[in-house]
């Protein structure tokens, strides 16, 4: 049977892709150069800021790859109020964030979606902050409510492009499932992320490749990418990052997303920092990313929110992430965004 990635444009720029992430010494500066280049001429020398808060990690899910994934007894479960997460990001305009992700597990009904609803309809009365929600699959009804109350985004990661793949990592999932919500939130008007993780067991180059070619298809406003960190509570707890002998292809990956997706908002995610300690951010920035999204989780809650082992920021408050990241991007020379950084990609609908 005949697929997509057979269509002759495809596999033109498929081996360009993976040209470039092979590139090494001068070519690998030009790549990073590009990158950047392109990055400044389309998204400006602005670092967009966007706290998260993990207000939930109750999660029906078992994703293989997971720390909080369901079946993991070692994790200690909370939800935040209503009361306690509108009290984080009423401080977040005094820490330049003019963003709020709101992020949990999936499927869990510790929060349900009527209160989420009722949470966004809140931050959006009390506060001048967009809203992006990431917390997973949801209907259509589910997503226009949201979207009714305010919401402005939506990140949902598709984590690999190849369904075979997503299958051996998620027993209670599919991508296809994954690739209809995407399609329904775009179709409803909300600023649409999405993304993937670099260097799953099992993935190749060509998949690889794959990922960032399906980002430019499916045209999203954000685009979120990390590497795959063994996580020891979890069925691939021993297992290797696909490109663990080569860190460099985390950073590659990056400079090549933002070649093929020159007006999309690219956050410099926290796991850089985890691979690269205390560089891997800036790095990141440097390479083509124009976001920094510090966590803003209350530092009681931070320790159980870990997808992965050894997080960045586990220990410090949320005043003290924002000071070091405004210190970080200003010391880059790049400038803090004003506002709420919106799509690039297209004009905004006021919600009514
Ligand atoms: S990746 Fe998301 S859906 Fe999967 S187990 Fe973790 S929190 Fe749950």
């Amino acid at each position: 049977m005949k697929t997509e990635y057979d269509n002759q444009q495809h596999k033109t720029d498929r081996n360009a892709a993976i040209r470039m992430l092979q590139a090494q010494d001068k070519a690998l500066e030009e790549l990073y150069r590009r990158a950047d280049a392109v990055r400044q001429q389309f998204m400006g020398n602005e670092v967009f800021i966007r706290g998260i808060v993990e207000f939930s990690n109750v999660c029906a899910r078992n994703c293989y790859y997971c720390g909080i994934r369901a079946a993991n007894e070692r994790v200690k479960r909370y939800t935040m109020s209503a009361d306690e997460i509108v009290e984080v990001v009423r401080h977040f305009p005094a820490n330049r964030q003019g963003t709020v992700v709101l992020q949990s597990g999936e499927a869990s009904a510790a929060f349900g979606d009527e209160a989420l609803g009722k949470l966004i309809r809140r931050i959006k009365r009390k506060t001048t902050v967009a809203v992006t929600v990431c917390i997973g699959n949801r209907s259509r009804e589910v997503y226009q409510y949201w979207r009714d109350c305010g919401m402005d985004r939506y990140l949902i990661r598709f984590e690999t492009s190849d369904p075979d793949l997503y299958a051996r990592l998620h027993p209670d999932s599919s991508l296809a499932t994954r690739l209809d919500c995407l399609t329904i939130l775009r179709d409803l008007g909300v600023q649409t992320g999405s993304g993937f993780m670099i260097g799953v067991p099992g993935e190749t180059v060509e998949i690889l490749a794959n990922n960032i070619l399906l980002c430019r298809k499916l045209d999203l406003d954000m685009i979120g990418i990390g590497p795959f960190i063994p996580h020891p509570d979890t069925p691939l707890g021993n297992t290797p990052n696909a490109y663990a002998a080569d860190p460099e292809m985390f950073l590659k990956a990056l400079a090549v997303l933002r070649l093929f997706n020159p007006d999309a908002h690219i956050p410099a995610t926290t796991a850089y920092d985890a691979i690269f300690p205390g560089t891997g951010r800036d790095l990141a920035l440097q390479r083509g990313a124009n976001v920094f999204m510090p966590n803003a989780t209350p530092n009681r809650y931070r320790n159980n929110y870990l997808l992965y082992p050894g997080k960045p920021c586990v220990d410090e408050s949320a005043d003290q992430c924002g000071a070091c990241m405004i210190h970080r991007i200003q010391a880059l020379g790049r400038t803090l965004g004003q506002g709420p950084g919106h799509s690039k990609k297209r004009a905004i609908e006021k919600i009514p």
